[in-house]
């Protein structure tokens, strides 16, 4: 049985939330220590670390949580699949130690290793050589992801920036866009359970899907038993955070399996040089029910 999920005080949730970000344990650039002493100086009262397909940096985030006096929620961004489309679903309070976790981790990471070595053939063969042993390299510890292939790109002086990057090679549709089967959503979801957490769909907006497409995706992540979605993610306008909630409503008057999905929040912090997904600087809109609630009292 996974360990009984952290309660949350009252001090924890009074202050600024964040329940999205990366350190070096994936894609993020700052250590997790960094992390949380960034989180801190935002104002942060509770953070959850959610790096892609790893809860590596849990550790020694805590440590650093503990020290500056804010709360941590172990947390995981695991890479999942709707169909054809990649989702991903935050974990959140899931115990870092339960099988259930280290499972779905050991998983993803035979899938990104295979990967990996697929995305640098490919490049070996438009020319980049040493493509393998540049993102190793960025990703250092790490779990290696199409990030570090950017930044090595970057580096080597290929592209100006990470975004062209994506946009050339890695992309949708890019040559670097290797299709993996990822488990599925529901398989996703069950294994967050099993680690006691609470599963969080990621960034609804970023799937690039037609609104009818994603009422679909939140209706099946809602029967799948998913438990809340994030309704602000990064810099994002009232409007879309609105059209979320709409589409929210919609599945929950229209779906009979499963429980109203609730609301998170979280930044998508990745690295400093990005004041669009700054640490602590996400706020849901006041009339939702909110995901920590469930670990309130
Ligand atoms: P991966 O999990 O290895 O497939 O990489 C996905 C990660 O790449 C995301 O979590 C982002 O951090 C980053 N990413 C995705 N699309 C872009 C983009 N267009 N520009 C810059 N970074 C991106
Ligand atoms: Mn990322
Ligand atoms: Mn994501
Ligand atoms: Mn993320």
């Amino acid at each position: 049985m996974p360990q009984s999920r952290l309660r949350l005080a009252d001090e924890a949730v009074n202050g600024q939330i964040d329940l999205h970000c990366h350190s070096t344990a994936s894609d993020g650039i700052l250590s997790p220590e960094a992390l949380v002493s960034r989180a801190k100086s935002a104002g942060v009262t509770l953070l959850a670390l959610t790096d892609h397909d790893t809860v590596a940096g849990y550790a020694q985030a805590r440590d650093a949580a503990e020290k500056a006096g804010i709360f941590l929620l172990p947390g995981i961004e695991l890479t999942a699949r709707w169909g054809r489309q990649v989702v991903h679903v935050v974990g959140l309070n899931v115990d870092p130690e339960s099988a259930a976790i280290g499972g779905a981790i050991a998983e993803r990471g035979r899938l990104r290793d295979a990967r990996a070595l697929e995305i640098a053939a490919r490049l070996e063969k438009r020319g980049f050589s040493g493509a393998m042993a540049g993102a190793r390299q960025h990703a250092g510890e790490g779990v290696i992801g199409r990030p570090h292939f950017a930044r090595w790109l970057v580096e080597a002086g290929y592209l100006p920036d990470e975004a062209k990057a994506f946009k050339r090679y890695l992309g949708a549709g890019k040559t670097g866009d290797v299709s993996v089967d990822w488990p599925d959503m529901g398989t996703t979801v069950a294994s967050i359970h099993a680690a006691g957490g609470a599963a969080v769909l990621a960034h609804p907006l970023k799937y690039g899907l037609t609104r009818m497409r994603l009422q679909s995706l939140l209706g099946e992540f809602q029967e799948a038993g998913g438990d809340a979605v994030e309704v602000v993610c990064g810099q994002q306008n009232p409007v879309q955070t609105r059209e979320i909630l709409a589409l929210l409503e919609r599945v929950s008057a229209s779906r009979s399996g499963g429980r109203a999905l609730r609301a998170s929040l979280g930044s998508d912090f990745h690295q400093p040089d990005q004041p669009w997904r700054e640490l602590g600087s996400v706020h849901l809109p006041a009339d939702v029910e909110p995901v920590w609630a469930l670990w309130r009292g």
